[in-house]
């Protein structure tokens, strides 16, 4: 099958977009992802797959837990960096909880630490055993067809 007929078609599943976060010597590293879900409620569990040439997935593998930070619709510009695709070079400056990193003005924050791992095909899926949530006021940024969105006025109230 070809590569790019598949990359459409899980394009046409409408997600929101989150930053893993984790830290590993004192240094912390951050990676855009879509790849998330919801797994279980009791014990509650959620899921993330990150790719083999990922530098996250060594981290992750060290570290043994991440947060997952859901991005609020202005923060475009924060997934573009995570994910290397800003020419931009900035220092973020994180929020703390627990000695875990957090990004600020995330509408959700999701502290995790790894419950399991499954290597899938060229990506590792882990699961994670979740510890602590933080919520924030704000709308999501959304993910659609390779395009960054927003929810139009009036159709989440
Ligand atoms: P790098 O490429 O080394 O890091 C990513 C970027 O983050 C670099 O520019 C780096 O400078 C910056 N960065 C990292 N830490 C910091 C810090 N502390 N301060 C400032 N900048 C920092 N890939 C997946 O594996 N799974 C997914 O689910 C997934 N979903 C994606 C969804 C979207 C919407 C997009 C745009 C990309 C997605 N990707 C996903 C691709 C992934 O984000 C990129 O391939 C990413 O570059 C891989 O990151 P890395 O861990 O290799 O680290």
């Amino acid at each position: 099958m070809d590569d790019r007929l598949f990359r459409s078609a899980m394009g046409k599943f409408a997600t929101g977009v989150t930053v893993l976060t984790t830290k590993v010597d004192g240094i912390v590293h951050g990676m855009t992802a879509n790849a998330f879900m919801s797994v279980s409620l009791n014990p509650k569990l959620v899921m993330v797959s990150v790719g083999e040439k990922a530098r996250m997935l060594e981290k992750i593998q060290q570290s043994q837990n991440f947060v997952i930070n859901i991005l609020a619709e202005e923060q475009e510009a924060i997934s573009r960096l995570f994910a290397g695709q800003s020419d931009e070079r900035r220092e973020i400056e994180f929020d703390w909880v627990n000695d875990r990193p957090l990004i600020k003005g995330a509408i959700a924050s999701i502290l995790c630490d790894v419950h399991s791992a499954q290597v899938a095909g060229d990506h590792t899926v882990f699961i994670g055993e979740v510890k602590e949530l933080l919520l924030n006021e704000g709308k999501p940024l959304l993910f659609y067809g390779g395009k960054y969105g927003s929810f139009q006025e009036g159709i989440l109230d």
